[in-house]
């Protein structure tokens, strides 16, 4: 028996196709039917009314399993900040780290976010997303910038955790690999993951130029993070190129990467960023609350065959999952440094947000756009609260004023995940408790 479900709104927002004024999704077993102008009875659809019904937002780069670390050190300098930051993890067990992942897939579900590229270091992040009916691609994070370390335990345990999130793959769920960062992996290690990927066929994610302070060390071998490598004794070589060339270099820009943050690039980075076939995803209130500085968003939309997603990063650096408010940032910033209004448009970032990320994630056969045949991962947004009424035009509207809590309903592969008020999947009132006493743990 087929499973048929029928939502209506004002407008539907296909995204891949122009704007539907009063129409209607058609649902049928998980997949999208037909998009057409309202034609059910009120009986037999779910009608949202003054609304936009729209594909699920993708959250191209985030860390869920730091959302216990909300606000907790604001407004400190780096160093004595990723200090702090090591010495209250170390007070925090498993159990926490899932109960965090939770509530940031809370967060995420709650806003109108159907799919996420999140790095986990716990490795908690497989069983949230599977628990919580999430579309996502989890890469398991990777470190060993130290050469007295050998590669091979390194690699050995990254492939166990690697079998062990395999078990859980999904229709929705599949696996990859972050090697954290250029500032944290050194080159033999690159090499060696350059071939174990290849063989895995695993999808990565990598931080690449988002710091004046990475630039300097990868540029010339100067700086804090050279600093404290000497401190450590940790022999580093400058290879004096930026750090996306460096990365490019490395292997670690290839058509299955995505390359996080990219806010320091010169033309010819961006060039050979666009050439290697890697996705960028930008994480503009990131980058502008660590004053790492504001990335070339308007100059990678004008680059051929480049793809682009949105990203929150993590509670820590955001300090919210709302995509909502990340795409009005990313658009005013540009405007902002341009000083022009064309540069950005409202629907280059609603897409963004959407079917870019779906094809910077490789998923957009199946999601992204509201497109008979793909996978039904959908959103209704209302238009009718105080700060977003009157509309007269679904992309502007949305991106000028919605935010999170004007998500109605969220459905990932047809299933409801959230339902005007109600989390579906996962059990609210027992995260807020867990974290919060996860939280408290956090100083001894
Ligand atoms: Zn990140």
């Amino acid at each position: 028996m087929t499973r048929l479900t029928i939502y209506a709104a004002r407008w539907i927002l296909p995204i891949d196709a122009p704007p539907v004024s009063s129409g209607e999704v058609v649902v049928e077993d998980g997949r999208i039917a037909a998009i057409r102008p309202r034609q059910t009875p009120a009986n037999q659809c779910r009608d949202f009314g003054d609304a936009v019904l729209m594909p699920g937002l993708i959250n191209a780069h985030t860390h869920l399993e730091l959302s216990v670390l909300r606000g907790f050190l604001e407004d400190v300098p780096f160093f004595p900040w990723i200090r702090a930051l090591t010495a209250a993890k170390a007070n925090l067990t498993p159990e926490d780290w899932l109960e965090s992942a939770r509530l940031g897939a809370m967060e995420c579900i709650r806003g109108g976010i159907t799919t996420v590229g999140d790095n986990t270091d716990a490795g908690v992040t497989m069983r949230v997303l599977a628990e919580s009916g999430m579309r996502g691609t989890v890469y398991q994070e990777l470190f060993g910038i130290d050469d007295r370390e050998p590669v091979a335990p390194i690699l050995a345990a990254l492939n166990e955790k690697i079998a062990v999130h395999r078990r859980l793959e999904s229709g929705r769920v599949r696996v990859g690999v972050s090697p954290h960062a250029l500032y944290t992996i050194r080159p033999a290690l690159f090499a060696a993951l350059r071939d174990y990927l290849q063989a895995e066929q695993l999808p990565t994610s990598i931080h690449v130029a988002e710091s004046p302070s990475e630039s300097r060390l990868i540029e010339q071998g100067a700086g804090e993070f050279a600093e404290m490598f000497a401190r450590r004794g940790i022999t580093w070589q400058s290879p004096h190129l930026t750090p996306t060339k460096y990365a490019n270099s490395m292997g670690a820009l290839t058509p299955q990467s995505l390359a996080i943050h990219c806010v320091h690039q010169t033309l010819e980075d961006t060039a050979q960023l666009a050439a290697s076939g890697a996705a960028i995803i930008h994480c503009p209130k990131s980058n502008a609350k660590l004053g790492a500085g504001v990335a070339p968003l308007a100059r990678w939309l004008r680059t051929d065959g480049l793809r682009v997603g949105l990203g929150t990063d993590s509670a820590v650096s955001n300090n919210s999952q709302d995509l909502w408010e990340e795409m009005r940032f990313a658009l005013l910033l540009q405007r902002a440094v341009a000083e022009e209004v064309e540069v950005v448009t409202a629907a280059q970032v609603l897409r963004l947000a959407t079917l870019g990320g779906a094809e910077a994630m490789g998923l957009a056969d199946r999601t992204g756009s509201l497109t008979p045949g793909k996978r039904a991962d959908l959103i209704a947004v209302r238009l009718n609260s105080s700060h977003i009424f009157p509309a007269t035009d679904p992309y502007t509207a949305l991106v000028y004023s919605a935010r999170a809590d004007d998500v109605l309903l969220t459905v990932c592969d047809g299933e409801v995940l959230y339902d005007e008020g109600e989390w579906r999947t996962l059990n609210a009132s027992s995260v807020y408790a867990e974290v919060k006493a996860g939280r408290s743990r956090l100083i001894p």
